[in-house]
C-alpha cells in the first residue's frame, strides 16, 4: 500500500498534535511537527536569530529555517502527517516544490474556545504528555500522570502570545486555506468536539477513500 502523504491545518489549539500521533499511528507514518523541533532547536543561533526568540513573541520562525526542517524530514519518510506546516501561502508554495500531498485536513474551531483551551494547557516538563487544568487535569496535581514530573506553562501558552498567535493565524494561515480549499483532497472537519469523536471523524474520512 502506498503510504498517505497528508497536511494537518488549524489554528493553534485546535487539537493537531493529538490529531497528528493518532494518523501517524493509524497509518505507521511520520508525524512531523514543525513546532516540536523548532522547540528542541530554540537556541540555535542563525543570522536570522533563535527560533526561540520568535516562538517566545507567538510570531512565525523564519520560512527558510522552517523549510529547511521540513524538507530534510520529508525526504527521510515515505508517508508522512505534516502538523503546523505550511504555515504561510510561501510555505506551501515551498512544499509543492518537494513532495506530493494526498489530504489537506483542516480542523476548525472557534476563537473563544481556542483561547480556553490555550490558556489551560500544561505541559510534562520531561515527557511532553499534554494536560488541561479543566478538561484533562492530573491525577496529582502539577504533576505528569506518567511520569511524575514537574508539569508547565509553555512559554508561548501566556494569553498575550496566544493572542499574537491567533492573529498570525488569520493573516498568514488563513491564506494557506484559500491555497488548498478547491484542491482534490482538501476535507474541514469540526474540531469542537472531544478528541475521540473528531478522531472518528477523520478515520471516516480516510476509510471513505
Ligand atoms: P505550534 O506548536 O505548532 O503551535 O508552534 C509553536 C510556534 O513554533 C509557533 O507559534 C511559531 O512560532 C513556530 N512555528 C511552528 N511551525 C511553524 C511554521 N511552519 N512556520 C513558522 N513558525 C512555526
Amino acid at each position: 500500500m502506498k503510504l498517505p502523504k497528508i497536511v494537518l491545518l488549524g489554528p493553534p489549539g485546535a487539537g493537531k498534535g493529538t490529531q497528528g500521533s493518532l494518523i501517524s499511528e493509524y497509518f505507521g507514518i511520520a508525524h512531523i511537527t514543525t513546532g516540536n523541533a523548532l522547540r528542541i532547536n530554540r537556541d540555535l543561533e542563525t543570522e536570522l536569530g533563535t527560533p526561540g526568540s520568535f516562538i517566545d513573541r507567538g510570531e512565525l520562525v523564519p520560512d527558510s529555517i522552517v523549510n529547511e526542517i521540513v524538507e530534510v524530514e520529508i525526504k527521510k519518510a515515505s508517508g508522512f502527517v505534516l502538523d503546523g506546516y505550511p504555515r504561510n501561502r510561501k510555505q506551501a508554495e515551498y512544499l509543492s516544490t518537494i513532495s506530493e500531498i494526498d489530504k489537506i485536513i483542516y480542523l476548525d474551531v472557534a476563537s473563544e474556545e481556542l483561547i480556553k483551551r490555550l490558556s489551560g494547557r500544561r505541559v510534562c516538563s520531561s515527557c511532553g504528555e499534554n494536560y488541561h487544568i479543566e478538561f484533562r487535569p492530573p491525577k496529582k496535581n502539577g504533576k505528569c500522570d506518567l511520569c511524575s514530573s514537574e508539569l508547565v506553562q509553555r512559554s508561548d501558552d501566556q494569553e498575550e502570545t496566544i493572542l499574537n498567535r491567533l492573529r498570525v493565524f488569520s493573516e498568514h494561515t488563513e491564506p494557506v486555506l484559500e491555497y488548498y480549499i478547491n484542491r482534490e483532497g482538501f476535507v474541514r472537519i469540526e474540531g469542537r468536539d472531544n478528541p475521540e469523536d473528531v478522531w472518528e471523524s477523520i478515520r471516516k474520512i480516510f476509510e471513505e477513500g
